[in-house]
């Protein structure tokens, strides 16, 4: 009796993964299903719709070290944002493939179906991921095969190409015809998932990396998911938080380095701040009257606490800067002031740098 033949499917959650699954599972072939996480996407929809059919599946943290030089410069360019979609998929694959290797399953497959997405589906992007991988020829895509270059598993006889499928484009008539007739009612409605296809965050990052190049990080990827942000000249990094919630995150993500500036008299947000290399007082001065914009009597002197790295807290009475001046500062924005100490004489702050001083000791 032949055995069955194992394969890996790079399993997202979405209708093609699930269509992928349950077509290999007709068709006799074992599926374990392995999906990807970083910062900028969850397994989140991939465990609920991987319990919710019964397939085995397993979380693979795509690391740091490779993937961040995908968003700095990936070989193959980025897609519309800065989603570098065809070396993050080959990045999945050559992962998934070491799998592979490792537990002696005989194949990978994926759910793609070809031309769905125009830049990162077409045949041309689907060969560049598999060549990048290092698994060319080894992954499967059941629900386009018929169209594509027969793979490994077709070649060798364990699958034939009769039982696979030729669907191609965008429109989902095809998915969602077969999801009816396979009894598949439960599947997740198309949506982005992924951060950095979105065009507010993608272009938070690109504006991090233009300020911090390759210094950027997981870390600072978290962190663009909350809050406001804010660039403070020469180079510091202001956030400051929306709503209780994220004032708990903040606080939880403050690290020995950064500064933590809230407000003593009234309510208002949490802010996080962080000086790459030299540290200015007038950068402090100045995060701090972004801070008290935000504070509930923002037409007032605020009286801010705030706690340096492993110093400690001190006061400051302090007037908020106009909104208009606030926007100047938005890490999004362009052309904010260089000199801070002749824009707060402009601003006509109301706290003298001395203060400041006396107040940092
Ligand atoms: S959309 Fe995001 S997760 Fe998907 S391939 Fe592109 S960069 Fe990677």
């Amino acid at each position: 009796m032949e055995t069955k033949k194992k394969a890996i499917l790079l399993f997202s959650g979405g209708l093609d993964s699930i269509l992928a699954a349950e077509l290999l599972k007709r068709i006799g072939v074992e599926v374990y299903c392995v999906t990807f996480v970083t910062p900028f996407f969850s397994p989140e929809t991939a465990l609920i719709m991987a319990s919710t059919y019964g397939y085995p599946i397993e979380i693979m943290p795509l690391p740091e070290k490779r993937y961040m030089p995908l968003l700095f410069d990936p070989p193959h360019g980025f897609g519309r944002h800065r989603n570098p979609c065809i070396d993050c998929h080959a990045l999945m694959v050559e992962m998934a493939g070491k799998l592979m290797e490792e537990r002696a399953f005989d194949f990978l497959a994926t759910g793609e179906v070809l031309d769905e997405r125009p830049k990162s589906q077409n045949l041309e992007a689907l060969m560049k991921v598999d060549k990048a991988s290092g698994y060319a020829g080894m992954v499967l895509r059941p629900l386009s095969a018929k169209l594509l270059p027969p793979t490994v598993p077709e070649i060798s006889g364990w699958i034939k190409r009769s039982q696979l499928l030729a669907i191609r484009g965008r429109s989902r008539k095809e998915q969602l015809r077969l999801a009816e007739a396979w009894g598949i009612s439960l599947y997740p409605t198309p949506a982005g998932g992924c951060l950095l296809t979105d065009q507010n965050y993608s272009r938070k990052l690109s504006r991090l990396i233009e300020h911090l190049g390759e210094d950027v990080s997981f870390r600072h990827a978290e962190l663009l998911k909350i809050g406001r942000h804010f660039w403070l000249p020469p180079k510091t990094h202001l956030i400051v938080g929306r709503n209780e919630g994220e004032n708990c995150k903040l606080e939880g993500l403050r690290s020995e380095e950064d500064w933590l500036i809230y407000p003593q008299n009234n309510k208002g947000p949490l802010a996080l701040l962080r000086h790459y290399g030299h540290f200015f007082k007038t950068t402090i001065l100045v995060a701090a009257k972004i801070v008290a914009r935000y504070c509930k009597r923002s037409d007032a002197e605020v009286i801010l606490m705030l706690r340096p790295p492993l110093d400690e807290a001190f006061e400051l009475a302090i007037i908020p800067l106009s909104q208009e001046a606030v926007s100047l500062f938005r890490l999004e924005s362009a052309g904010r002031p260089q000199d801070l100490a002749s824009f707060l004489r402009d601003e006509g702050s109301a706290v003298s740098l001395d203060k400041l001083r006396s107040s940092l000791r």
